[in-house]
């Protein structure tokens, strides 16, 4: 408070009294859901030690026999020019933005590789009841304007969202350009053929052998997701469970009764389900849940803060003349949403998505903001920074605990449900479904105090010494986090990436640290590129941040060719990698407001937590987790540089050649 007289005290305002305790509060919550053994509590089901867990990795929807009637889509050894790895949203628009850029052409131009047995990624797996997306379709779903669908709902269904991920496949031809069922282990780079060596394989089901392969590619381009590998906590005595158990990533509808489309799921009528977790998934799953099962026990660790949905059906008159009614309307609309959630909207400007996010300025806490300069890295400056953000999302995070104590009749109950952290620390949700399910007499809320699920045995879970019986369980534990190996593109999915002189990714992301030019690719690895995660502007919109990065790429790739030919080399140079790390780690100080954040896969399950509880102090790692971190300005921020970087033309900081 400046307007302290000399030599007194600053009296602080009760606002600042109340930001004080809560931020106290937070802390204290944080720190006591801090685990020595931070993301080693986790195994993904693929590296499960029972035979059991890895069993629920499986893809349930695949048609082996369909797929196996078919000729394989390729050929061992053959050499293709793009090989896109994973065929999502992100492997898509890749596709369909080369396609426009006339670099498909001949028949092995381009391949997908995909793990799944079809088109859509996260909305290929994951296909429980309730799944939409809880970002805006109209923004979330992408090439609306070039495919014209209209979206039924202001918030698509799972199915939706994987019918619209073959809808593009149709429109631009993919269907028969991907090798499904396929992981992918390896890429290396030969420096003799100039390409790269895939090696993959195909599994064929469980009638039929898998299938070893080799492939060869020009381009490896990576849109192998961010949140794609299930996990499990280590639970003790989890297998022992002896009711059916499975993933949320991997719905069982013959144990539940139902389907994707029709989520009346009879065959938990007169049953005992567990669920654990709390997070984005549980809070679309838990209410359908609680429709069919006699008794349903939710174990909580941390309670997900959850906002108002106010989902509806698209109205047509309304689409034609207000939502889709020019070209260009969807970029814009992404902007738009964008601007609130970096805290960038202008005075009187109209909020078009107008939903909860759009109510939460205090994103920027993650996403950055264009209305701040870079942050100094000073404690006094990071204090200010983080202040200020608490401060802008305090009413905000007040409401939605207020929302929780309104909805929820139990005061006690209510009380266990009110999320303790900032908006930033864990993924929004938004529901108005979830919060009034524990009205419901059949639904009890198992609270671990930050604690986690103690032991499991035959019969059911354990909690500070109750045990609960179960007929079913249910993970909703959620992924691997896209942080993993320092954020290494090849680590996130698992895929080993070898790049000159059989460097690998993992071990440059290591060593080294982040290094990328503007996210999308890194040096002695040429014509690979990969979707912008770290060192990149971001988006709540995840499709707009896979838009970004396949404009860019496609960018470099249509540069390239016209220079050398369709034998180019392109590759980024170490000194233009430094320099935008460099720039990317000015920027790091705007990150501190995840420091104190309850753990979580955005945290690193509380890694800076822990180390600024431990008094860690290693300047050449703190150096490459700044590194790490992300264009603090806001995506359309990011947008204008990398424009800028285009317009400008000469391909700054990177080496075009012709292939020998
Ligand atoms: P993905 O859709 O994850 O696709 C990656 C593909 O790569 C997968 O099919 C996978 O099988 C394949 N793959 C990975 N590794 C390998 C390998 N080694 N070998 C072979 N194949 C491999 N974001 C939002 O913005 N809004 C939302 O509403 C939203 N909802 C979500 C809901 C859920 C349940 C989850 C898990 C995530 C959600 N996300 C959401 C994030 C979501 O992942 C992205 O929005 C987007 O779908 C990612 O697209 P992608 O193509 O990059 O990756
Ligand atoms: P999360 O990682 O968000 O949630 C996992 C849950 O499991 C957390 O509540 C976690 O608690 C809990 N948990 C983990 N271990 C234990 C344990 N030992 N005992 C008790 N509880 C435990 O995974 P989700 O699948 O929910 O979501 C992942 C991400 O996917 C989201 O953040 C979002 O980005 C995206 N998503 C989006 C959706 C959409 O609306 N379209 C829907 C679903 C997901 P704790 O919080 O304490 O770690």
């Amino acid at each position: 408070n400046s307007d302290a007289p000399n030599g007194t005290h600053p009296v602080p305002s009760p606002e600042d009294l109340k930001l004080l305790e809560l931020s106290q509060k937070y802390t204290a919550e944080a720190i006591k859901r801090l685990r020595p053994d931070g993301l080693d509590q986790f195994v993904p089901l693929k590296k499960a030690e029972s035979e059991r867990f890895r069993a629920l990795a499986e893809d349930p929807w695949v048609d082996h026999a369909a797929l196996n009637a078919k000729e394989s889509p390729v050929a061992e050894g053959t050499t293709y020019k793009f090989l896109i790895l994973g065929a999502g949203y992100g492997g898509l628009l890749y596709a369909v933005r080369l396609i426009e850029a006339g670099l498909v052409t001949g028949p092995n131009d381009l391949r997908f590789v995909d793990a799944a047995g079809g088109f859509g990624g996260t909305w290929w797996w994951n296909r429980y009841p309730g799944l939409h997306c809880d970002v805006e379709s109209y923004t979330y779903m992408p090439l609306l304007e070039e495919t014209g669908y209209v979206p039924t709902h202001k918030y698509a269904s799972g199915t939706e969202l994987r019918e619209h991920a073959d809808r593009i496949a149709t429109q631009w031809n993919l269907h028969d350009k991907a090798l499904f069922r396929a992981d992918v282990k390896a890429v290396r780079w030969d420096d003799e053929s100039q390409l790269w060596k895939v090696e993959v394989t195909e599994g064929r089901g469980p009638s039929a052998p898998s299938r070893e392969l080799k492939l060869q590619a020009q381009y490896v381009l990576l849109a192998s997701g961010v949140l794609t590998n299930p996990q499990v906590p280590k639970i003790p005595g989890l297998d022992s469970f002896s009711g059916p158990i499975f993933h949320t990533a991997r719905w069982d509808y013959t144990i539940t009764g139902g389907t994707p489309e029709d989520p009346t799921l009879t065959g938990l009528e007169g049953k005992r389900v567990g669920i654990i977790g709390t997070g984005a998934t549980a809070i679309q799953v838990v209410p359908k849940l609680a429709k069919y099962a006699k008794e349903l026990y939710v174990f909580q660790r941390t309670p997900s803060a959850v906002s108002w949905r106010g989902q509806r059906p698209t109205d047509p008159v309304e689409w034609k003349t207000k939502i889709a009614y020019k070209k260009g309307w969807q970029r814009e609309r992404c902007l738009n949403y964008d601007s609130y959630l970096t805290d960038a909207a202008e005075e009187g400007q109209k909020n078009l998505v107008a939903d909860g996010w759009t109510e939460m300025p205090a994103y920027s806490g993650v996403l950055g903001s264009p209305r701040y300069p870079i942050v100094e890295p000073t404690p006094e400056k990071i204090a200010e920074h983080v202040g200020r953000l608490y401060k802008l999302d305090m009413a905000r995070s007040e409401r939605v605990r207020a929302r929780t104590e309104e909805i929820v009749k139990d005061p006690e109950t209510a009380n266990k449900l009110k999320a303790w952290y900032p908006c930033w620390c864990k993924r929004p949700t938004f529901s108005d479904e979830y919060l009034q399910s524990f009205n419901q007499p059949n639904v009890h809320l198992v609270d671990t105090d930050g604690k986690g699920v103690d032991a499991a045995n035959q019969s059911g879970l354990a909690v500070a010494g109750k045990e609960y019986p179960l007929d079913i369980l249910i993970l909703s534990t959620g992924y691997v986090t896209p942080a993993i190996g320092g954020g290494s593109p090849a680590a996130r999915t698992g895929i080993e990436v070898y790049g000159r002189g059989g460097r690998s990714l993992d071990d440059k992301w290591r060593n080294h640290g982040a290094a990328t030019l503007h996210g999308i690719c890194t040096s002695g690895f040429p014509n690979l590129f990969f979707m912008p995660l770290s060192q990149s502007g971001q988006s709540a919109n995840n499709v707009l941040t896979l838009e970004v990065g396949t404009e860019h790429t496609v960018h470099f790739l249509a540069q390239a060719e016209a220079r050398a030919g369709p034998g180019a080399i392109v590759e980024v140079t170490s000194p233009a990698e430094e320099a935008w790390s460099f720039e990317i780690a000015k920027q790091a100080a705007w990150h501190a407001t995840v420091v104190g954040c309850t753990p979580g896969y955005i945290s690193n399950e509380g890694e800076f937590l822990r180390e600024q509880q431990q008094q860690v102090q290693d300047p050449a790692a703190q150096f490459k987790k700044a590194r790490q971190g992300n264009w603090t300005r806001g995506i359309a921020s990011f947008m204008k540089v990398l424009q800028e970087y285009r317009d400008e033309g000469s391909l700054q900081g990177v080496e075009v050649t012709a292939r020998a």
